[in-house]
């Protein structure tokens, strides 16, 4: 098998991570850094807390790397930035990128937290395309706290609803669910109740695992959770390949409520990075929503 990489065409790498179920797929990121500023991000533990930048003749080197690249090999955009900010609506850079991929035939799984990507409808549904959309929570005042770069959560609905309605077929990353903060389980019902009306196919959700940076920007946005948040997450301190997880138990009440509801409304649903990989927790064949390019049209 050709596993060619080049320098902005990676292999995923989920930073070794043991717990890592993705299947091989290439990772892309047309921007470094991201404007979305989620508090609970991790790659900024990597690559710190910046604006999304364009890369530096980004679709000119790309070009030389897609000619060399194993087309059978999903391509997702993006693992660790989001390629929809908002600078992209005027810099267009994800659009030209999806034009030289699709050009050549690649199928490209897009993950993202905002509504632009409808604007490349015309694109997603003439291609071998599917479309991840995150959303932690419908609670708009929430989201603006935690995610205060990003679209809010009504526009993302709405976004996976158009995808939809042109038959891109499209999935959700409930994820992460934090505790204390978006883990009310009637809330998550109702979230995932939410998606599956918008016609979401594939669930994904996870917990937050803190990580000195992300911790640090929540309890200071929360200041009134530092104790409860500090006490469930470093009392015990299970250490997972540089993340603090909570306990087992913990984690699995509180990603119930999201899969028991989509294994309900008949949607496929997974978990990542947990080590849930029983039926209770894990029913579809890829965690990220690869598999949903299988049902794509073209
Ligand atoms: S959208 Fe993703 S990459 Fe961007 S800040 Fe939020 S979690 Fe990080």
């Amino acid at each position: 098998m050709n596993i060619y990489q080049g320098r902005l065409l990676r292999l995923f790498d989920p930073w070794r991570s043991p717990l890592c179920t993705c299947p091989v797929k290439y990772s892309l990121h047309p921007y470094t850094g991201c404007s979305h500023k989620c508090l609970y991000c991790y790659a900024t533990a990597y690559i710190g807390l910046r604006e999304s930048t364009p890369k530096k003749n980004f679709i000119e080197n790309l070009r030389k790397e897609l000619d060399k690249a194993n087309r059978n090999i999903i391509v997702e955009m993006s693992t660790s930035s989001d390629p929809y900010p908002p600078i992209e609506d005027k810099l267009r850079l994800t659009r030209q990128t999806l034009k030289e991929l699709f050009r050549r035939g690649f199928r490209v799984l897009i993950t993202t937290k905002s509504s632009l990507v409808t604007r490349d409808l015309d694109l997603l549904s003439a291609n071998r395309s599917a479309v991840m959309i995150t959303i932690t929570t419908l609670d708009k005042r929430l989201s603006e706290i935690i995610e205060p770069g990003a679209p809010p959560p009504s526009e993302r609905l709405l976004a996976l609803k158009e995808l939809a309605k042109k038959g891109v077929p499209v999935g959700a990353r409930v994820d992460p669910v934090i505790p204390f903060v978006n883990d009310d389980p009637a809330e998550l019902s109702l979230l995932v109740e939410k998606l599956q009306e918008v016609g979401v196919k594939h669930v994904v959700t996870s917990t937050y695992k803190a990580k000195p940076d992300s911790y640090r920007r929540i309890v200071s946005a929360l200041p009134e959770l530092e104790d409860k948040l500090r006490n469930i997450y470093f009392k015990e301190k299970t250490y997972v390949s540089g993340y603090y997880y909570l306990s087992l138990d913990v984690r699995m009440k509180l990603l119930r409520p999201v899969v028991n509801l989509a294994r309900k409304l008949g949607l496929s649903y997974a978990t990542c990075r947990e080590g849930l990989v029983t039926k209770e927790f894990f029913s579809a064949r890829s965690c990220d929503g690869s598999h949903l390019l299988s049902y794509s049209s073209p």
